[in-house]
């Protein structure tokens, strides 16, 4: 993987494009990286819409999450820099927003998993290759202490290394891949699912 700063921060533009003609970044939500050659990592800075992104509106951060330039990266940086040491093939990630997201992990509360079952879209997870099994993802109660949220999020994944997403209660989700094409695939088809769960659960509560 050879990504420039020049091409990570196209792939990011789109990426914000793509995510917030979805509907899933909404305001100022979501926060988007790609990892560069050298080791450091472009990320979108704090407060910017992800649908309207231009070239100053991604930065460059060190592996630990330190600005290499005079701007400020996103406030959940961390959680980035977090999963580049947990996944070494990982080289782009995407935080989304949804209303189902948000729905769904308050209504299941205490669930520290989420899980999905029998949908065809699940074939979009590396390594699945039927509809028939069962991804269960993890989620993470929601706070403003990234420390914490980071030691939280290194524990649950260091023994699953074939993941690439987790969720936070109330808040939003992560996916991840080798290619920004993959984190945004994961991203969209794990929305998809979450949307089909909330529609089925509407059905059932009639
Ligand atoms: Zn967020």
């Amino acid at each position: 993987m050879t990504t420039t700063f020049e091409s990570a921060a196209k792939n990011i533009i789109g990426a914000g494009n793509r995510l917030d003609t979805l509907g899933l970044a909404p305001a100022t939500a979501g926060n988007y990286s790609m990892r560069l050659a050298d080791g450091s990592i472009a990320i979108t800075v704090s407060g910017a819409h992800k649908g309207l992104l231009e070239k100053k509106d991604i930065m460059r951060v060190d592996a630990s999450g330190q600005p290499l330039e005079d701007k400020k990266p996103s406030a959940e940086t961390l959680l980035h820099t977090v999963l580049y040491e947990q996944y070494p093939e990982a080289n782009a990630i995407l935080h989304s927003h949804s209303v189902p997201l948000v729905v769904l992990t308050n209504y299941h509360s205490r669930e520290k998993f989420y899980h999905l079952e029998g949908y065809e879209l699940l074939k979009v997870f590396p390594g699945i290759k039927t509809h028939d099994v069962r991804v269960s993802v993890p989620v993470f109660d929601n706070t403003q202490d990234m420390e914490d949220l980071g030691e939280q999020v290194r524990a649950v994944l260091k023994d699953r290394p074939a993941s690439s997403a987790f969720m936070i209660r109330a808040h939003g989700l992560y996916g991840w891949g080798r290619t920004m094409n993959e984190a945004a695939q994961v991203v969209e088809a794990l929305e998809v699912l979450l949307s089909c769960e909330l529609e089925t659960l509407k059905l059932k509560k009639r």
